[in-house]
């Protein structure tokens, strides 16, 4: 602490007045910056106006006299706005700074910085207090910040940058351009030889990048602070791989030290720094998918696919996205929702294709009728440019550069580390040939959930669906279900032979209908021709299918109950194929059939009983004794988990729907609940999203429940998830300790899963 009595003090020791009255303005401004919360910028425009009324470009040009009226200037100011003087009492001084550090833990950055990374509030922080050393005695003295390798592509070399004659804040502040690290050999040779010896030291003891703080006065060298530095996912690699092979940590350490979740960062597209820096963020809400996009505002896929066809970049905006979007979003280079949370249908198809998407942000008005939204005070018509920040959930005014995915070497090897240390298969979520292709590459062990109902998302394949989930009696959903039993068929021969002999768990259909009505009058006249109706009794069709509670109405194995001949088409397509691939190309294939939404064990033997028989069918039609496959069911209603034993007796594995589980567990609507998340995490009533982290405490119990029923009745039961959470690391780690059989995920985040199960692994 410095106050009017003890600055005297301080110029009288050291001989040198300037730095005492220089350190007493900058004590001024930071304490009431950091532990009063007036605004840093008030201080700084009150510094240059002083510099301007002397004709004075830097700080360090102040003399002892301007800084003392500035020390007043600034008591003034803090007098006015905070109503007390600044106080002069260190003892004062020193607790109520102790007291900002505490407090700063329950800001909103740091609610947000623990929510994505995994820290839980009841850690609680630390406050360190040190004596001070000063950079800003003169010209024998400075301040600076380094790492031990570089941190953006993990090259080693010290890489950072000091200041003479000055504080840490001015190099952080940009007021004077700091100076490269390299050049401290020159100015202060001695000091330079020294810190290059003692970060050498500190990186061999940390075993580990050291981004470190140090200041020098009057020659001699202070260490400030050391902690492990942030760094990109790419320098991460480098430095990891690096560091192996100079021997200073072995594949296990680098393996249990990587950030898995920061692996997306390889995968996707990001913005170019410089071109971000001078960007301006109009808003944020979830990260659903990650990846930067920038491109022109559309607001239908129709008009998105149209100026694809133009080659615009796209970003589709919409109030949520259901089923007629696939195409629109697939061209788009990101999507924006107003409405949907992290397993909304944008955010799960966005991941499922590998694009950016951010959803739920409730801070948009749209009016998509007149293509136009509002957002942080700019409004945006249709062809506006925009930006988004899927990985972070930001988003930005105009057209930010953005730089394409790079994988490398490094990207291999770490990620064959982490299959040898690693229990749990990673299986991928697939319903395309592209995703499956995709997944495989990334690694995926198989297909953990194929959505069925995905398949249907073609303009052509979508009105068939339609006809089918509108027909009027049997006849004509029979009638209806030849034409999809085609495309079925010819999708699994495509996911069986891209999979080799892989294990592939296709699930019977689950359309919430809401998602796969028709709303577009063309969409509806196009049925009513086709299907020799009226548009009103389309529309009295529709209006026959809307329901109150879509997500728990008539969707998953209770559309089977009702219409039986639904899963037998699926049955069939499922078995031809894999007799097909079977005779053509010799792969042996298992198909995993699996059935929704269970929550008693008579749908359960209601509909296996369906799929058995018309798989007895189609093997005597073809000639075959046996085929190989598997029934099972996912483990998604509460009541299927509190029953799991009784199920176990019917179903040969289980596949744990976290999404739908988490969604009546809490009776909380995976569409809706990112309205209002953000009072939950402020009010610390939910430190994570339950739909991004499995909820171990509540959710958690059910899923442990049910892998314990399971197993009491069948010992051998496969066990999977295939919940978003699948790709979410320390759901895994989770998955891992109950000893599931496999994770599975979106295919961009295989990689995360394959390094989160190995980290799991290696934590036990
Ligand atoms: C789930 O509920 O977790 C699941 C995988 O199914 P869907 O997301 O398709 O409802
Ligand atoms: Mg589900």
């Amino acid at each position: 602490g410095l106050n009017d009595i003890s600055v005297k003090g301080l110029a009288n020791k050291t001989g040198n007045e300037r730095f005492a009255y220089d350190s007493y303005r900058r004590f001024i401004q930071m304490f009431s910056d950091v532990v009063m919360g007036l605004e840093k910028n008030k201080f700084e425009y009150v510094l240059e106006k002083i510099k301007e009324s002397k004709h004075l470009k830097y700080d360090f040009e102040l003399t002892a006299n301007d800084l003392m009226e500035v020390i007043e200037v600034y008591k003034a100011f803090y007098k006015e706005n905070l109503g007390q003087s600044f106080p002069q009492d260190p003892r004062v001084q020193l607790k109520l700074a102790i007291e900002a550090v505490f407090k700063s833990w329950d800001n909103p950055r740091a609610i947000y910085y623990r929510r994505m990374n995994d820290i839980p509030y009841d850690w609680g922080t630390a406050v360190n207090v040190q004596s001070m050393v000063f950079g800003n005695m003169g010209d024998t003295s400075g301040t600076g910040v380094a790492f031990t390798r570089n941190p953006a592509n993990g090259t080693k070399e010290v890489y950072g940058e000091y200041l003479i004659n000055a504080q840490g804040e001015d190099v952080v502040a940009g007021i004077r351009t700091p100076e490269a690290i390299s050049k401290l050999a020159q100015d202060l040779p001695s000091a330079y030889d020294e810190f290059i010896k003692i970060s050498n030291i500190l990186e061999k003891h940390y075993k580990d990048m050291q981004d470190m703080e140090f200041t020098i006065e009057e020659g001699k060298l202070y260490f400030l602070q050391t902690r492990n530095g942030k760094r990109t996912a790419q320098a991460a690699l480098q430095i990891a791989c690096d560091m192996v092979d100079e021997g200073l940590i072995t594949p296990k350490e680098a393996i249990k030290r990587l950030d898995a979740k920061a692996l997306e960062q390889l995968l996707h597209p990001k913005f170019d720094e410089t071109s971000l820096k001078n960007a301006t963020k109009i808003g944020s809400a979830l990260p659903a998918s990650p990846g930067a996009a920038a491109g022109k505002i559309y607001f239908t896929a129709s008009a998105a696919k149209e100026a694809h066809k133009r080659k615009e970049k796209v970003i589709l905006v919409r109030l949520e996205t259901s089923p007629e979007d696939i195409e629109g979003m697939h061209i788009a280079q990101g999507t924006l929702t107003a409405r949907g949370g992290m397993t909304s249908h944008a955010a799960v198809v966005a991941r499922g294709i590998g694009t950016c998407c951010i959803s739920g942000c409730s801070q948009m008005e749209i009016d998509e009728e007149n293509k136009v939204f509002t957002l942080g005070g700019h409004t945006f018509n249709e062809g506006d440019y925009l930006s988004l920040d899927g990985t972070k959930g930001d988003i930005y005014l105009g057209n930010i550069k953005t730089v394409p995915a790079s994988i490398d070497g490094n990207f291999g090897r770490i990620m064959a580390w982490a299959d040898s240390f690693r229990k749990l298969e990673i299986r991928t979520n697939a319903d395309t040939i592209n995703d499956a292709k995709m997944a495989k590459e990334f690694g995926a062990q198989g297909i953990g959930l194929c959505r069925s109902e995905h398949m249907f998302f073609q303009e052509q394949r979508i009105h068939n669906m339609r006809k089918m989930i509108l027909a009027r009696n049997e006849a004509e959903r029979i009638n209806a279900l030849k034409a999809l039993l085609e495309y079925q068929r010819e999708d699994y021969i495509g996911l069986y032979t891209i999979m080799n002999g892989l294990p592939v768990t296709v699930r019977l259909i689950d359309p919430p209908l809401h998602e796969f009505l028709p709303k577009e009058d063309s969409q509806i006249e196009l049925l009513a021709r086709d299907m020799n109706m009226s548009v009103e009794e389309i529309h009295y069709q529709c209006d026959l299918l809307k329901e109150e509670n879509p997500m728990m109405g008539h969707r998953g194995c209770r559309l089977a109950v009702t219409y039986p001949e639904i899963a037998r088409m699926q049955a069939r397509a499922i078995i031809e194929a894999a007799i097909y691939v079977k005779n053509s190309s010799k792969i042996e294939v298992t198909p995993e059939i699996m059935i929704p939404l269970i929550g008693e064990i008579k749908e359960l033997q209601y509909v296996k009983t369906e799929v058995v028989n018309e798989i007895t069918k189609v093997l005597e039609e073809n000639n075959i004794d046996n085929i190989d496959y598997k029934i099972g069911t996912m483990i998604e209603v509460p009541r299927a988990a509190l029953l799991a034993d009784e199920i176990a007796s019917e179903a040969e594995f289980f596949s744990f729907g976290t999404n739908d589980l988490t969604q009546m567990t809490f009776g909380l609507s995976r569409d809706d609940s990112a309205k209002f998340l953000d009072s939950y995490y402020s009010k610390k009533i939910y430190e994570s999203d339950p739909f991004s982290r499995l909820d171990e405490h509540g959710v958690g119990k059910l899923v442990e429940m049910a892998v314990l029923k399971g197993r009491s009745i069948r010992k051998d039961i496969k066990l999977g998830i295939c919940g978003e959470h699948g790709g979410d690391p320390s759901s895994i780690a989770f998955c891992h300790k109950l000893g599931l059989t496999y994770v599975s995920c979106s295919p961009y985040r295989v990689p995360i899963a394959r390094l989160a199960a190995a980290q799991a692994a290696l934590e036990e």
